[in-house]
C-alpha cells in the first residue's frame, strides 16, 4: 500500500471503531442514568476520539515541517468552549486561540500557558488588548487601528508579547456565504487586494520591528482544500516580500488558521489533517523549510465528529400524513441546522429506550425540538427507522459548535455533557466524566434578571 492508502485505511478503521464507541456509550449511558425520564437531552463527547483526532493533527505537521520546526496547534476556542475540553486539548499539546474575554478566561481557567495562547477577535477593546500583552499573550491585530492602539500600549519597550496582523488574501468564498473569511468584502483582516493595501501592510511593518507574525485564516466549512492553500500561499508570500523589505527575517511565525471542512454525511472524518498538510506543502514549500514556525488554528475539524446530542422523544405524533418526532433537543442545541438546514445537515441515528439502534424499514418522518416555533426541526422528512415515544434521537457530529453554543431561546436548559471512554472495568464497559453540568431553573432564573425582580416597578 502507498502511504496514502495506509492512512486511508487508518482512517476507515477509526471511524468504525468510533462508531462503535458511540453506539457502547448510548446503551452505558441509559444504564447509568444519564439519559432518561429526568434527564430528556445530554451531549456525550467521546474522549478517545478526541485525543485521535489531535495526534492526527500533531503527526500531519511533524511530517510536514522540517525537523525542529516550532509548530503550535491553537485550538479555537469557540468550537468547543468547555474548560474540561481545552484540559484535554491541552494534555493533547494544543494552545489555544481566544477571541473574547470570555473565551481567554476559559483558556486561563484550562491552565493554557500565555504562551500557547492567540488572541484574534475583530473587535478588540484597547482594555482587552491591555490585558492580552500584559499577560504575555500573542495577539493578531486586525485592522490598522488597532495596530495604533497596540503602539500606544507598546510605546518604546520592546514587545510585551509576540505580536501580528491578521490579512485577508480575497481568494474567494466556500459554498457557506457566512462562513467565508475570504471574500472581497469580508469583514476580517486587511482586505490585501484593496488598492494600496499591500504597500501599507509592508509599511506598517517596517515601522513596527517588534511585529514578528502574519495572520491569516481562509478555511471554515464549505472551503475547498485548494482554496485554503492558495490563501496560505499569498500569506507566505507577503511574510517573504516584507522580509526582503526588512532586509532580515522579521516575520519569524506564520499563522495560518484554521477550517478543515468536516465530512457530515458519514463516520468517516475527511478530509484529513494529513490530506490538507499535504497540499499546503505542495503548493506552498518554502512554508515548510524550517524558516518559518507555524501556527494553526483548527476547531470544528478536532471535535466535531467525537460528540452527540441524545434526546428522548417525548411524543411521536402525526400531521398531514407525516409522522413527527417530538424530542428535546432542537434550536437550542442544533441552532444552525435548525436555521439554515440546507448548510448544516446533521445526521440524526435512532436507538429504542434501552439505548439499542433501532431497527426497521424507512420511514419518512421530521425529527422534532422542544422550542415553539414551527421551523423547530433538526431533520425534515428524513427517512429514519420509525421513532416512537421514549426512543432516543441522536444527532451526530455535534461536538463541535452544538451543545457549547447554547441559544437560550424559551429559556430551555443547557443540558449537561459527559465525557466518555471505553473501559472494560466499568459499568456496560463505558466511564463517564462529566464535561459540564445541566443548568438547573434556579440559574435560568438568575441569568434572567431573577435578582432585580422589583426593579421596573419599584425604581422607576
Ligand atoms: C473560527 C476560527 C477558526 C476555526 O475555524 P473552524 O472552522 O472551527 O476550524 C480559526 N481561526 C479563526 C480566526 C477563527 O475565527
Amino acid at each position: 500500500m502507498t502511504s496514502s492508502e495506509t492512512i486511508r485505511d487508518t482512517a476507515n478503521h477509526l471511524a468504525t471503531a468510533s462508531a462503535g464507541r458511540r453506539e457502547q456509550a448510548v446503551r452505558a449511558a441509559v444504564e447509568q442514568g444519564l439519559i432518561g425520564t429526568g434527564e430528556p437531552v445530554t451531549g456525550l463527547l467521546d474522549v478517545e476520539g478526541i485525543r485521535n483526532s489531535a495526534a492526527e493533527l500533531r503527526h500531519a505537521f511533524e511530517e510536514t515541517t522540517a525537523p525542529g520546526t516550532p509548530v503550535l496547534h491553537a485550538f479555537a476556542v469557540k468550537a468547543g468552549s468547555l474548560v474540561p475540553v481545552l484540559r484535554l486539548l491541552a494534555a493533547e499539546g494544543l494552545g489555544c486561540e481566544v477571541a473574547s474575554p470570555g473565551e481567554l478566561a476559559l483558556a486561563r481557567a484550562a491552565g493554557v500557558p500565555a504562551s500557547r495562547t492567540v488572541l484574534d477577535s475583530p473587535a478588540k477593546t484597547t482594555d482587552e488588548l491591555r490585558e492580552a500583552l500584559g499577560l504575555g499573550i500573542a495577539v493578531n491585530a486586525d485592522n490598522p487601528q488597532e495596530l495604533e492602539r497596540i503602539d500606544a500600549l507598546v510605546g518604546n519597550e520592546p514587545a510585551p508579547a509576540p505580536i501580528g496582523l491578521r490579512v485577508n488574501p480575497q481568494v474567494g468564498a466556500g459554498s457557506i456565504e457566512a462562513l467565508s473569511t475570504a471574500t472581497a468584502t469580508s469583514k476580517f483582516g486587511v482586505a490585501l487586494r484593496d488598492e494600496g493595501a499591500r504597500d501599507r501592510v509592508v509599511r506598517a511593518y517596517l515601522d513596527r520591528p517588534w511585529m514578528t507574525r502574519l495572520h491569516a485564516h481562509v478555511g471554515s466549512q464549505g472551503v475547498a482544500l485548494e482554496r485554503m492553500a492558495d490563501g496560505v500561499r499569498e500569506t507566505y508570500e507577503l511574510a517573504e516580500e516584507i522580509n526582503a523589505a526588512a532586509g532580515r527575517q522579521q516575520i519569524d511565525t506564520v499563522n495560518i488558521g484554521g477550517g478543515l471542512p468536516v465530512n457530515f454525511a458519514s463516520d468517516e472524518a475527511t478530509p484529513t489533517f494529513h490530506d490538507y498538510a499535504r497540499v499546503l506543502r505542495d503548493t506552498v514549500p518554502g512554508l515548510f523549510d524550517g524558516r518559518y514556525g507555524l501556527i494553526t488554528e483548527f476547531g470544528r475539524s478536532l471535535l466535531a465528529k467525537h460528540g452527540l446530542v441524545l434526546a428522548r422523544v417525548e411524543y411521536a405524533k402525526s400531521a398531514g400524513g407525516r409522522p413527527i418526532a417530538v424530542t428535546h433537543a432542537g434550536a437550542q442545541l442544533a441552532t444552525r441546522t435548525v436555521y439554515a438546514p440546507d448548510a448544516w445537515p446533521i445526521r440524526v441515528a435512532c436507538f429504542d429506550s434501552a439505548g439499542r439502534p433501532k431497527q426497521g424499514p424507512p420511514v419518512v418522518q421530521d425529527v422534532a425540538g422542544p422550542c415553539c416555533f414551527a421551523g423547530d426541526l433538526v431533520a425534515e422528512g428524513r427517512e429514519l427507522p420509525m421513532l416512537e415515544a421514549g426512543d432516543l434521537a441522536a444527532l451526530l457530529d455535534t461536538g463541535a459548535y452544538y451543545f457549547s453554543h447554547h441559544f437560550a431561546y424559551n429559556s430551555l436548559p443547557r443540558p449537561a455533557v459527559h465525557g466518555f471512554r471505553t473501559d472494560p472495568e466499568a459499568p456496560g464497559g463505558v466511564r463517564f466524566a462529566p464535561a459540564r453540568s445541566a443548568q438547573t431553573t434556579a440559574e435560568i432564573v438568575a441569568e434572567s434578571g431573577g435578582e432585580h425582580r422589583d426593579a421596573l416597578v419599584r425604581h422607576l
